[in-house]
């Protein structure tokens, strides 16, 4: 980790910036740049309105997420190295991704998932989730993988969104990125 990234700089990144598509690497040492780190990607969520933000989300390729685990009673939390120990269930249902801004689709994931992960202060902690929780976990994992959720549509979800897609993917080649303000509507609420 000898070239830290300039944190103010740091916004999130949009499909199909290729930063997203990176293997992010294990975190090996937890220390302070991790706590600063991962409260700049707080603030990116939190002026998203996001359930959720990986590190290669803001295109630093690491293993860390943060990740709203308490609802609507909004308690973000962070974790470094997660792992999926195991996966039960499957369910379709909608979600979205802050770095594919508007664009919602319906994913089948697993229901329930099991998780280890470490904690800012080095606890090594393994827990539940189930419902959103779970498949936010399933996401953010997947970015920590480079995959996006629109890697995962069915046949007819990935026709009908084609076009959307295009549009980014015609807008990033243009290098305008996202017009007007420069970025695209804040609020993406539930995107992750
Ligand atoms: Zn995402």
């Amino acid at each position: 980790m000898s070239r830290f990234p300039d944190l103010k700089t740091l916004r999130i990144l949009y499909y199909p910036d290729p930063r997203l598509r990176v293997e992010a690497a294990p975190v090996v040492k937890v220390d302070s740049l991790i706590g600063e780190m991962a409260d700049r990607m707080r603030e990116l969520m939190a002026e998203a309105h996001g359930l959720g933000l990986a590190a290669t989300q803001v295109g630093w390729p690491f293993r860390l997420v943060i990740l709203n685990t308490g609802g609507e009673s909004e308690k973000v939390e962070v974790f470094v190295n997660p792992v999926i120990l195991s996966r039960r269930g499957r369910i379709l249902e909608e979600e979205g991704c802050l770095s594919v801004p508007g664009l919602y689709a319906r994913v089948r994931r697993a229901e329930r998932v099991h998780v280890r992960a470490i904690r800012l202060d080095g606890e090594v902690v393994e827990m539940d989730a189930e419902g959103l929780l779970a498949r936010a976990w399933q996401h953010e994992v997947d970015h920590l993988d480079g995959r996006l959720f629109v890697d995962r549509l069915g046949p007819a979800a990935r026709i009908a969104l084609g076009p959307r897609l295009r549009e980014m993917e015609e807008r990033f080649r243009s290098g305008s990125d996202y017009s007007g303000d420069g970025e695209p509507d804040a609020s993406e609420p539930g995107a992750m």
